[in-house]
């Protein structure tokens, strides 16, 4: 590390090239550190709960690809599975058995879920879930929180957190007002909000979207009764209620949030984890909604890499992993030993600050708390965000850019690496404590 910060010439050499080549340079929005400033580290290698970048400098990653890596990188076992998969065929565009495989995991372990189809990214997931719901209901209108990201489809890029609120910017240009207004908002742990929206459109709402733990304006968790409050305005209001699990599934517990806050809801989507860092997601639900999905039934959805055989393989090596006992204990108590070291430094620092966290998850906010919706969420203090992070880089450790995203702790991080960053905290609250 040079003394004004990390040497990271070749990343930038890196950018200027990919810039001419690529939007911004990058190919998502955030990986660009518009929000930080600065130059991204171009990444060459993973292993563990490091990454290394093109100028040789290694980070303790808590970003894990935005939440896919729960094993961490390179995990010998995932490797091993793709391996063996891609010297079978990289892709058939035919069934596979890998694909029942995984399914019959997926059934199992969420309860809501008595059948899955496989899709390749989140963004896919959700917008094939809401097609199913609306033509399951016959009804136009969804429900979404604000802050809440569902990936980028048109329906849902409205109050989207996430990349949308890193840049600040209140949904996209070329999302057609039509569509916009079949999205309607309330604001996440507020169900006199969503009450309010199924009095003015209760007839009209095929269904309510909701992350069961958001995690795209930060980690923020359901208030007590929340989750169980939409199903039963839900079922009051004849629309179906569809757990976005994409971030959650698998990564706050086994089976996902619904299995932690025992709410079943009648859709979910799942991605991340799900793949194993591969490009893999899913949708699923009861039998006879799922049964409404071509071939089955009516409603249309395909996709030419859908099932791919190597992104089968490192899910289902993943989820084989995640199903030993104590995983999810071990997890959230690696956790536990960060938000609680972060709160003590961080108070000891004098600053506001408040953290959360479930299982594999959590956030961080320089804000009093609570933080229970994006209002409170873009309250905290961006500044003292922007120092603490790039002090942390500057120390080897690598947070997502963003106030807006969840940080993720997979099973690689030992108790080694958990000090060392509690360590460089220290310093990095000093730094931002600096900031008015
Ligand atoms: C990441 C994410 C998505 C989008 O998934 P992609 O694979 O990036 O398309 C959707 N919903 C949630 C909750 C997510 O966190």
């Amino acid at each position: 590390m040079s003394p004004n910060g990390l040497d990271l010439s070749r990343s930038k050499a890196l950018f200027r090239r990919a810039k001419r080549f690529i939007p911004g340079g990058v190919n998502s929005p955030v990986r660009a550190y518009g929000s930080v400033g600065g130059t991204p580290p171009f990444i060459a290698s993973g292993k563990g709960p490091h990454v290394t970048d093109e100028d040789g400098n290694s980070y303790i990653d808590y970003v894990g690809s935005w939440g896919p890596l729960i094993l961490g990188h390179a995990d010998p076992r995932v490797v091993r599975a793709v391996k063996r998969a891609a010297s079978a065929g990289t892709s058939f565009g035919a069934p596979t058995e890998a694909e029942i495989e995984i399914a019959e995991q997926v059934c199992q372990a969420v309860p809501s879920v008595a059948q899955v189809r496989f899709v390749s990214s989140g963004t896919e997931a959700t917008m094939s879930a809401i097609r199913l719901a609306r033509a399951a209901t016959g009804r136009k209108k969804i429900l979404k929180f604000a802050g809440c990201y569902h990936g980028h489809s048109d329906a849902l890029l409205v109050g989207a957190g996430s990349g949308v609120a890193t840049l600040g910017i209140p949904g996209s240009p070329g999302v057609p007002e039509e569509f916009v207004k079949l999205t309607i908002q309330a604001a996440y742990n507020d169900l006199s909000s969503v009450a309010s929206a199924f009095k003015h459109h209760g007839k009209e709402l095929a269904c309510v979207l909701v992350e069961p733990v958001a995690g795209n304006m930060g980690c923020v968790p359901p208030l007590p009764g929340f989750l169980q409050g939409l199903r039963d305005l839900c079922d009051r209001h004849g629309a179906l209620l569809v757990f976005d699990e994409v971030m959650t599934g698998f990564r706050v517990a086994w089976g996902g949030a619904q299995r932690l806050y025992k709410v079943k809801p009648d859709l979910t989507t799942f991605g991340k984890v799900i793949g194993g860092g591969l490009p893999a997601a899913a949708y699923g639900g009861k039998k006879e909604l799922m049964q409404q999905i071509a071939p089955a039934g009516p409603v249309y959805q395909a996709g030419t890499l859908s099932g791919n055989p190597l992104a089968m393989a490192a899910g289902l090596e993943t989820l084989r992993r995640l199903a030993e006992p104590g995983v999810y204990d071990a997890l959230a108590e690696k956790t536990a030993l960060l938000t609680e070291g972060l709160a003590k430094r961080a108070e000891a620092a004098g600053l506001e600050f408040t953290t959360t966290a479930v299982g594999g998850m959590f956030g961080f906010f320089f804000h009093p708390g609570p933080v229970r919706n994006f209002e409170d969420s873009k309250k905290a203090h961006e500044a003292r965000f922007q120092a603490f992070f790039k002090s942390l880089l500057e120390q080897g450790v690598y947070l997502a850019p963003s106030p807006f995203e969840a940080a993720f702790v997979s099973l690689a991080h030992r108790p080694a690496e958990l000090q060392q960053t509690l360590q460089a905290a220290e310093i990095a609250f000093e730094k931002a404590a600096r900031v008015r």
